[in-house]
């Protein structure tokens, strides 16, 4: 499968690039892809490395690995490493241990210093290092400022795109889980929706007045999903993304008080869960980011309020997307492959990735079983960390070889780097 369709065919590698793609096609050396699909390689906009700072708990070796084996041959790093990213320095030395890891690693610059919410980050130093993406994630800007500054500063900078938490402090701060009748049932204070969609609704009329490129990270409910639909109807430049746990898991879960399941922004409602399917399949949201969390196994088996938010979602995202979505029949493999690849490749800027799969292209190629079942074992996992909340779960569908620039870097579902 490819962005003009599907059809039976051999690949044809050499050096870096597609030479060939047809039948009968014969090489030193052949991976076999039978039954399964050869898309472009997956990228991911929202993955946790923790390096530097949290080495413990991931590396961007580890951590890479876990990509490469979910079938991604780009993602980006989120900055709320310790120091964070909002120093050529830092960005710098993360781009080179990206260069020696499994995928490509484009690091995600902050927004303001330290991620404090209040004065810039050097973004144009980060842009000239290859920094895209611009963001605070794992806080919000607060400050509506803060914000139409960032977005002024970034509309000068060739590509970059401003990406928000949207999560209003002074709403969701203190809240461990949505909001809601599972909340008020189980006790714990909660994160509501409208912590969210104020924010949503604030940064789109931010985007109209600065005309720069606004991303949403990881949208989660119901009525963001609408704004975002509403602004992109007028024609705004604003792109989003959905977590795979975002379409899967509701906060009916949190009822167990495993902190396996707590993330911000928090698992919602089935009407939520729903929202986010609709957005997906007609395109509001652009792109399936894991939001890739990985924590230390003692940190996560701490009581659930004082649990750091976050999950895995590396391994489980092809699979996760192709059960709920394509099976089902939310949205063709076509679309889910757009979410996947070449949606979010085009909102970083990523010009190597996301296909087609057509001579002359860059190899990086995602190679995977729609078919085959496997149980998801969490200490089998390649992540440093364990924190999958689908553990034990029976998923459809896996990747058999990944390609990063024409060399094979997951063989037979095994990494060879
Ligand atoms: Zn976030």
């Amino acid at each position: 499968m490819d962005q003009t369709g599907e059809r039976a065919a051999d690949v044809l590698v050499a050096d870096d690039r597609i030479a060939e793609v047809g039948t009968g096609l014969r090489g030193d050396r052949e991976l076999d892809a039978g039954g399964c699909i050869v898309a472009p390689g997956l990228v991911d906009l929202h993955v946790h490395l923790r390096e530097p700072g949290m080495e413990d708990a991931e590396t961007i070796e580890t951590g890479a690995r876990a990509a490469a084996l979910g079938g991604f041959t780009a993602i980006v790093a989120m900055p709320n490493t310790t120091p964070a990213q909002d120093d050529p320095a830092v960005v710098s030395a993360v781009l080179a241990a990206g260069s020696r890891s499994s995928c490509d690693v484009q690091a995600a610059g902050t927004i303001t210093k330290a991620r404090a919410g209040g004065e810039l980050a050097p973004m144009g130093e980060l842009h000239a290092l290859g920094v895209r993406i611009f963001t605070d994630d794992g806080s919000c800007v607060d400050s509506a400022g803060v914000m139409r500054a960032a977005l002024e500063y970034a509309a000068s900078l060739p590509g970059a795109v401003v990406a928000q938490h949207a999560e209003d402090d002074s709403l969701a701060g203190g809240g461990h889980m949505h909001e809601g009748d599972w909340s008020s049932r189980l006790g714990i204070p909660g994160r509501p929706a409208a912590a969210e969609d104020t924010i949503v609704a604030r940064d789109c009329i931010l985007a109209a007045t600065t005309g720069s490129r606004l991303h949403f990270l990881h949208l989660s409910t119901a009525g963001a999903i609408e704004l975002v639909r509403a602004a992109k109807a007028r024609g705004l430049p604003i792109t989003a993304e959905a977590a795979p746990h975002h379409f899967t898991l509701t906060d009916a879960a949190c009822a167990s008080f495993d902190p396996i399941f707590k993330v911000n922004p928090p698992l919602r409602t089935d009407a939520d869960v729903a929202a986010v399917k609709a957005g997906l399949a007609d395109g509001t949201i652009d792109a399936i980011a894991t939001d890739h969390a990985p924590h230390r196994t003692e940190a996560k088996e701490r009581p659930f309020e004082e649990a750091p938010p976050g999950m895995l979602g590396l391994e489980t995202a092809l699979a996760l997307t192709l059960g709920e979505l394509v099976e089902p029949g939310v949205m063709s493999l076509g679309d889910a492959l757009a979410r996947l690849s070449w949606g979010p490749a085009a909102i970083a800027g990523l010009a190597d990735h996301g296909g087609p799969v057509h001579a002359g292209s860059i190899a990086n190629l995602c190679v995977f079983d729609p078919g085959v079942r496997w149980v998801v074992e969490a200490d089998a996992l390649a992540s440093r960390a364990s924190n999958t909340p689908y553990a034990g779960q029976t998923l459809r569908g896996r990747t058999r070889h990944t390609v990063l620039r024409g060399t094979p870097v997951v063989v037979d579902g095994s990494p060879v780097r």
